[in-house]
């Protein structure tokens, strides 16, 4: 555990030391998971925690998901400056921040409304102008911007959904978890190719899952 009193350098190169060590070597993301602070995206007890390499509790029963997996799926993602990137799963917002530092333009979609709203404001206050927020079932998409450059998918589903399959430009790349919630899932780049999808697994990974229709809150 990193130590919450250390200095803001000392946490911020004991954080990206983790990343480094666990698989998370490309410039463009170390330096933008290096512009974005995880701290503000991490509310209420657990905010010491901010830049621990672990999974962390938000709102609606969700998760921000473990700092070296962000890693690991943005450089999956292999994000270009001009690339429109989907992300299905906002929850706190931080990947979306992060994806923000490496493409033109950020969709982000979550069925809980009140995370939609706190990631807003928080990507307000970043000045994080090029993300879009929008609450509703991601499984669909956004057709009215379609087709997207890059997708991402942070809650896991048994299958890639095929509306997202369809949304992905040719040429483009989906970085997703896939597999039943209660087991280990696996992390799968599926990228575009004019005549099909090829599909390569990347890492064993645990995400919640993908759940069907708009929440309560
Ligand atoms: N990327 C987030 C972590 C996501 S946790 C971060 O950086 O903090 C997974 C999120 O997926 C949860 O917020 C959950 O509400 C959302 N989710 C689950 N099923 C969904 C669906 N069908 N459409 C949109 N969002 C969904």
């Amino acid at each position: 555990m990193i130590d919450p009193d250390a200095s803001d350098a000392e946490r911020k190169m004991q954080f990206l030391f983790q990343l480094r060590q666990r698989g998370v070597t490309n410039t463009r993301v170390l330096n933008a998971m290096e512009a974005i602070d995880r701290g503000p995206f991490v509310t209420g007890v657990f905010s010491q925690r901010a830049y621990d390499d672990t999974p962390l509790p938000i709102a609606c029963g969700q998760t921000i998901s473990q700092p070296s997996v962000v890693g690991l799926m943005t450089q999956a993602l292999d994000v270009q400056p001009k690339n429109k990137v989907l992300e299905v799963g906002t929850g706190s917002g931080y990947q979306a921040a992060i994806l923000a530092k490496l493409a033109r333009r950020v969709y982000t979609v979550d069925r809980h409304r009140s995370l939609v709203r706190a990631a807003r404001d928080i990507f307000e206050d970043m000045g994080l102008h090029t993300i879009t927020a929008i609450t509703g079932d991601g499984s669909f998409g956004l057709p009215e911007q379609a087709p997207f450059d890059r997708i991402i998918v942070t809650a896991a589903a048994e299958d890639p959904p095929g509306p997202l399959l369809a949304q992905l430009a040719i040429g483009g790349i989906m970085v997703l978890p896939v597999g039943q919630s209660d087991h280990v899932q696996s992390l799968i780049k599926v990228t575009r190719r004019e005549d099909g999808f090829d599909y390569d697994e990347i890492l064993p990974v645990r995400f919640v899952p993908l759940v069907e229709g708009l929440g309560k809150d």
